[in-house]
């Protein structure tokens, strides 16, 4: 059952917090006692329905997965370290040796790093497909695919993938469907509900949302969860540390507030980018130019802060000139937090050209958005009368 957002972020999880304390306790142990042999066999037996030890359930961490498990309209979640963490243990659990895995070519780069280094070896192979095109995605299928990875929007080109198709084609052909839905956070898409098997966020973005923390989690049904809480969970070992947990707990609280400031302010922002001529492009799936707004419209029911632009340049000094001028934007990676961050591609990405050398990825925080528009005016300018 559906639960309003009031329910799952101020109780959903937190019926049995001792001593009246408002705010849940932090329970920084790593084992849990028993008070006679059956109970503590009862344990051993079954470690995911009981407190053990902390490498497998913790009351803080669960806390948080109820919490999210209940925003993605999941059965159950699972809190892991990292998002990597999670991605790796979610794409794991579901291939062995001599399978196929579909993925989004602009996808996180460490969810890359996966594929082309380390799952290779085990002899899994994977295809690259641009993933806005579903016909694409069919002719990438062979008979050991066994899963198909997405990321929608991507995080630095901002593509979308049409969820309820190709999770429809994938459940025909017994593929696995995962999604990377940091991006989004379940406050503005629950890719679940368009038939997708298993969520995973990285916790260190907006779940957080204070820059402090950094965590993953996957979200699914009981069935797969529980699959991967015994398999990739408990033997890789990636746990969630409790003190972690609470500080995503404590950035939940405000999620639903964040996120709808996050896309107000970044409308505003790219509304002045878009009549500004030292901007050559846009990317942001909301933006009244991309070709792709009426999907996003579908699947989404809002934007976070976080979208691409192209400067009209093809000299890096311009670029440089650039980002070197902004006070407010922090240059730094991730993005997610209270605060507004800049990333140039040409700092992050090798293969450059002089079609991607301009493009710089902007973090929209929660400053006042016209503070946010002066710091971006000045930095513009002086780049213009270089
Ligand atoms: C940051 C990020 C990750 C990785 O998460 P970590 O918590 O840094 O391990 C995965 N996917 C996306 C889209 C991200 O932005």
């Amino acid at each position: 059952m559906k639960k309003n957002i009031t329910e799952i972020l101020h109780h959903l999880g937190e019926e049995n917090i001792p001593f009246g304390s408002v705010t849940p306790p932090i329970f920084q142990t790593s084992i849990f006692q028993f008070d006679s042999f059956d109970e503590f066999k009862k344990a051993l037996s079954d470690e995911e329905g009981h407190y053990l030890y902390t490498r497998g359930n913790n009351p803080t961490v669960n806390i948080v997965e109820e919490k999210i498990a209940a925003l993605e309209h999941g059965q159950k979640a699972k809190l892991f370290a990292s998002g990597v963490a999670a991605i790796s243990a979610g794409i794991m659990a579901f291939v062995k040796s001599g399978d196929h895995i579909i993925c989004v070519k602009d996808s996180y780069s460490w969810t890359k790093t996966l594929l082309e280094k380390y799952l290779k070896r085990f002899g899994i192979s994977h295809t690259y497909v641009d993933g806005r095109n579903i016909e694409e995605i069919r002719s990438a299928v062979k008979p050991e695919t066994k899963l198909i990875y997405l990321e929608s929007p991507t995080t630095f080109t901002f593509k979308i993938q049409d969820l309820e198709s190709i999770s429809a084609f994938a459940k025909e052909n017994g593929i696995k469907v995962i999604i990377d839905n940091t991006w989004a956070t379940p406050y503005f898409q629950n890719p679940l509900d368009f038939g997708v098997d298993l969520v995973v966020h990285s916790s260190s973005k907006y779940l957080g949302g204070h820059s402090d923390v950094v965590a993953g989690i996957l979200v699914g049904s009981k069935k797969d969860i529980s699959h991967i809480f015994k398999t990739e969970f408990l033997n890789i070992g990636a746990v969630p540390d409790p003190f972690a947990s609470w500080l995503i707990l404590r950035g939940l609280r405000t999620l639903h507030i964040r996120m709808e400031r996050h896309f107000e302010s970044t409308m505003k922002i790219i509304d002045y980018l878009s009549t500004h001529p030292a901007v050559e492009e846009i990317n942001y799936p909301f933006y009244k130019g991309n070709p792709q707004l009426t999907l996003a419209k579908k699947q989404m029911r809002g934007g976070s802060g976080l979208f691409s632009i192209k400067l009209a340049t093809k000299k890096i000094e311009d670029v440089k000139t650039f980002t070197d001028n902004l006070r407010i934007f922090k240059r730094a990676v991730s993005w997610g937090g209270y605060e507004s961050l800049i990333v140039p591609y040409a700092v992050s990405h090798k293969d450059l050209s002089e079609d991607n050398i301009s493009i710089v990825r902007i973090h929209v925080g929660l400053e006042d958005p016209q503070v946010l528009i002066y710091d971006l005016e000045k930095a513009l300018k002086r780049m213009t009368k270089r």
